[in-house]
């Protein structure tokens, strides 16, 4: 996730090399001493926060070593603190969990009963993420030299926000920070030279945000060395947004002037400082955007970009085939792993291909555990919920520094904000080391079944969502055989797609209004994320349901029987990614039906009144 600069004047005195020495000298010394790093990281946490009600309560009495730490703190989730983060929430000021005041709340991707859960974050975590991502170009610069010598074009954007009833506000990470000083006054760095000013960054309207992105993008083509965003569906989102506005950003650039819709004034000016009239640029575009094919656009329009930098790892590998047809094979390159609890590591061999991205975990950043995790191989096939852990489990948990290679474990954190032995959700494979610190493979958020951008959904939500829709086929005497679920990325943007066996006992056909009404109906009963994508980001098509003949999940149960599962314990997998099995459903298909309007989403929770 790169940074963008609020400074262009080149400062005489940068010396580059050697701040870049300094920073892989710093990586250096940080892995060198990863435990001895952790195991100060976890004493200041708890000498500071020594008095804070969590802590007292649990009786861990000012003691701040690990061995007491473990004994006593237990592992929790979410749903565990919510109590303290509702208190909070509603203007609770006293140190519930943190001695230093709560700014704000981070709201993750991560959902609890279908709302966005709450991070609460300190001032000072800023700092830490400003770390974070000063790690990265100097890691970078060691693979590709000369990046210094123009911009990066990266699509970011900011999102909406809420309030608490307390008078928090609560919006994502990313938000955060680039509304904050660190991002829009950060000293001068020839890495954070970016085509997008940050005004434009900074605009709540996603439209004209995005269209003066791109158009300044365009305007500054030659200069461009990367391209990329946070996550790879955001970045073809924004290939998706070219191939619809080209006209009009050809246009705009042919005479020097912005689009009427561009209203908002402080994009106008800061767009104009880079907008000059330039026909030659604009019939350059119109000729490439308006050829048949759009593979290698990127290459084509900005011809001197070296590598996308976008998140390709977990669910976003899905869109590595599209990420290489625009880009005609460039390599796609995965900097950081991080959350809206904490940032956890960089990528420290960043060329690599993208199934073989590892991240090391930053020491300094919180005190990381691990909760080795057994996973039956592939997908899973049953509800599962995070359950809490028995006392030898708690025990179980490994220290940084003494994860094995090879093992799976799940990320548990202790953070400088008040999140004590908190598990994250993250699956993790421990891929090599550097120096002592482990460097891990991302290997799956638990639970989740579909995801198309940031959204996550689980068996669970899926199912729940099913159950409401399938009351519209009652007045026609029928019953939901079998289903099971697929993330389309062929579209974009993508869409869930469920795939419907019916039992039919009625004579009286189901009208397609009614299968719209169901497609409505799941995406209402999804959780806020997903529906925010759907209607303030456009990040997720409509809903799709196909229904498919009878017996075609009998067949789906033969394939993955001819395939070796054992028929006493075959259940129908309630999401399917497996090619041939897509083929499959897709082969006995009957009817389609998409859901025919967006369903609702607010800011905010739902129990709070929203400021906007
Ligand atoms: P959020 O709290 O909404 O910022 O989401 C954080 C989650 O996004 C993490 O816990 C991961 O599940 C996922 N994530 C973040 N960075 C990466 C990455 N580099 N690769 C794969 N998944 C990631």
């Amino acid at each position: 996730m790169p940074e963008a600069p609020k400074i262009t004047q080149k400062a005489t005195d940068y010396n580059l090399e050697l701040k870049n020495k300094k920073t892989l000298q710093l990586i250096e010394d940080m892995t060198s001493n990863a435990d001895e790093v952790q195991k100060n990281v976890l004493q200041e946490i708890l000498s500071s926060n020594a008095h804070v009600e969590y802590l007292k309560t649990h009786g861990l009495n000012g003691r701040t070593d690990r061995e007491s730490f473990k004994n006593i703190m237990p592992v929790i989730t979410y749903e565990d603190i919510q109590p303290s983060v509702e208190r909070i929430a509603n203007g609770d000021t006293s140190p519930i969990i943190c001695s230093k005041p709560i700014s704000e709340f981070l709201t993750s991707s991560g959902t609890s009963g279908g709302e966005r859960k709450l991070m609460p974050t300190i001032e000072e975590e800023l700092g830490r993420r400003s770390l974070l991502y000063s790690l990265l170009m100097p890691v970078m610069s060691q693979f590709v030299p000369g990046l210094d010598k123009g911009k990066g074009m990266y699509f970011l954007f900011i999102k909406s926000e809420a309030e608490t009833p307390g008078g928090l506000v609560a919006r994502p990470v990313l938000t955060s920070y680039y509304k904050s000083s660190h991002f829009k006054n950060r000293p001068y760095d020839p890495y954070t030279n970016y085509t997008s000013p940050n005004e434009t960054i900074l605009c709540p309207n996603s439209y004209q945000s995005m269209y003066s992105q791109m158009l300044c993008g365009l305007c500054q083509h030659k200069e461009v060395l990367r391209v990329g965003a946070v996550f790879a569906s955001g970045f073809i989102r924004a290939i998706k947004f070219l191939e619809k506005h080209w006209r009009l950003l050809c246009n705009d650039i042919r005479t020097g002037t912005i689009d009427s819709q561009i209203t908002d004034q402080s994009v106008r000016e800061a767009v104009m400082n880079i907008l000059k009239p330039d026909p030659k640029l604009a019939n350059f575009i119109k000729a490439e955007c308006s050829k048949d094919s759009w593979q290698g656009i990127i290459t084509r329009l900005w011809p001197n970009t070296k590598y996308v930098d976008v998140i390709v790892t977990g669910t976003m590998s899905q869109y590595i085939p599209t990420l290489d047809y625009y880009s005609n094979g460039l390599p796609l390159v995965c900097t950081m792993y991080a959350s809206s609890e904490c940032y956890f590591g960089v990528n420290l061999n960043p060329l690599c291909r993208p199934s073989e991205v590892s991240y090391t975990l930053i020491p300094t950043m919180a005190y990381f555990e691990f909760l080795p995790v057994q996973r039956n191989n592939g997908v899973s096939n049953s509800i599962s919920m995070p359950k809490t852990l028995n006392e030898k489990e708690q025990q179980e948990l490994v220290d940084l520094v003494d994860v094995k290679l090879g093992r799976e474990y799940e990320l548990v954190v202790t953070t400088y904000s008040g999140l004590y032995r908190y598990r994250v959700g993250d699956v993790l494979r421990v891929a090599g080391f550097k120096n002592k610190a482990p460097q891990f493979n991302f290997i799956c958020r638990k639970n989740v079944v579909l995801s198309i951008d940031s959204d996550k959904t689980d068996e669970v939500e899926l199912q729940h969502a099913v159950k409401n829709a399938v009351n519209h086929l009652l007045p026609f005497d029928a019953t939901l055989a079998e289903y099971t679920s697929f993330a389309d990325t062929t579209t974009i943007p993508g869409h869930y797609v469920l795939y419907w066996e019916l039992s039919l006992n009625g004579n009286t056909p189901i009208p397609p209004s009614v299968f719209e009404d169901c497609c409505l109906t799941i995406e209402e009963s999804l959780n806020s994320v997903y529906r925010q994508g759907r209607v303030c980001d456009k990040s997720i098509g409509p809903l799709e349901i196909k229904i498919v003949e009878p017996g075609t999940f009998d067949k789906l149960m033969d394939y993955a029987i001819s395939l070796g599962a054992s028929i006493n314990q075959y259940k129908t997998p309630r999401c399917v990614k497996f090619a041939p099995i897509v083929e499959l459903l897709n082969s006995r298909v009957v009817s389609c039906y998409f859901s025919p309007k967006c369903p609702k989403w607010f800011p905010g929770h739902k129990q709070w009144s929203n400021t906007n």
